[in-house]
């Protein structure tokens, strides 16, 4: 695992190469508000932005990678299929919206955003097809547990390279990492920072004391130690930078340890069984 440098980069099970940190741009603004910290974050060595349909600013970061100026080769871009436009054909469709927002030829990583059920092998055999055309790199499933990726590895003819689940010290789901690592998929994790609710927990700001650093930099240090994709999203200029300012100190196996105890499995977002209620009417 190479994780001693912001470049470093996981090479995911079809040998494409992923870097372990990137940016989130969920509830970033379309516009000004999502161009603006993708550009920083590009800036600032990021090469990795994690958008969605869903989040409506595929535009803005379609708008900020042209502007970069940075060759395509060197970013991964990935978007996720949306719940309402899964299924075989709609899912084709879909890909071809998200690549025209972004402006791309290809996406890096194309995932299934949830596992809607009676969907789900048909929408996985659209991105194993997709995968094929070369029109994405990689493919992957989000919100998943044990059982919806049996079903895409007996129905399917891929085993997905990603699983990006939600994951900070709340909610390890230890079970999901070492599965994964098993199937060798690798593991992502999305509201790395709980979405800013843990920041203030006194174990983590004891360890951030101690290396100097703040607690946001210490659970995004936990992540890449463990070998975990990650993705904190901010649209301010000094907490991007704060973000990727984790490779100069190294945490302890006791410290690792002592943030996987917080684990309470306490979610911010929906269950991977009953995510359909959530969404009903979105
Ligand atoms: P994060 O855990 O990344 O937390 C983001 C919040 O923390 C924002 O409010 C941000 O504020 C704040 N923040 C960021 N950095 C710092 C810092 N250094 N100090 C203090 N506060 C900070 O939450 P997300 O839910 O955004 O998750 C990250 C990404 O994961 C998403 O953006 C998205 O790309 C992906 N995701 C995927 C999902 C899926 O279903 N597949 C679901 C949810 C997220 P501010 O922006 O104001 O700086």
């Amino acid at each position: 695992m190479t994780i001693t440098d912001k470049d470093g980069v996981s090479v995911l099970n079809n040998g494409y190469k992923m870097p372990y940190l990137g940016l989130g741009v969920y509830k970033s603004k379309a516009g000004k508000e999502t161009e603006e910290a993708v550009l920083t974050a590009l800036k600032n060595g990021y090469r990795h932005i994690d958008t969605a349909s869903f989040y409506d600013n595929e535009e803005s970061v379609g708008q900020a990678l042209l502007k970069s100026e940075i060759s395509r080769d060197s970013i991964f871009v990935t978007s996720k299929v949306w719940n309402t436009d899964q299924g075989y054909e709609n899912t084709k469709k879909a890909l071809e919206t998200s690549l025209k927002k972004l402006q791309l030829e290809y996406l890096d990583l194309y995932l299934i955003h949830w596992p809607v059920p009676d969907t789900l092998t048909e929408t996985w055999r659209a991105l194993e097809e997709l995968y094929n055309e070369g029109k994405v790199k990689a493919i992957g499933l989000c919100n998943c547990l044990e059982h919806q990726i049996d079903e895409i590895l007996e129905n399917g003819n891929i085993t997905p390279m990603v699983l990006q689940n939600e994951c900070h010290p709340r909610l390890v789901q230890q079970n999901m990492i070492d599965y994964c690592q098993d199937k060798n998929i690798q593991y992502e994790a999305w509201s790395p920072l709980m979405r800013g609710q843990i920041l203030d927990h006194p174990v983590l700001k004891k360890i951030a004391k101690k290396h100097r650093k703040s607690v946001a930099q210490i659970i995004i240090r936990w992540d890449l130690q463990k070998g975990i994709v990650t993705i904190p999203k901010s649209v301010h200029e000094n907490r991007i930078k704060e973000n990727i300012n984790v490779f100069d100190f190294e945490l302890t196996s006791e410290e690792i340890q002592e943030i996987d105890s917080l684990d309470n499995n306490e979610r911010t977002g929906a269950h991977p069984d009953h995510f359909m209620e959530h969404f009903s009417n979105k």
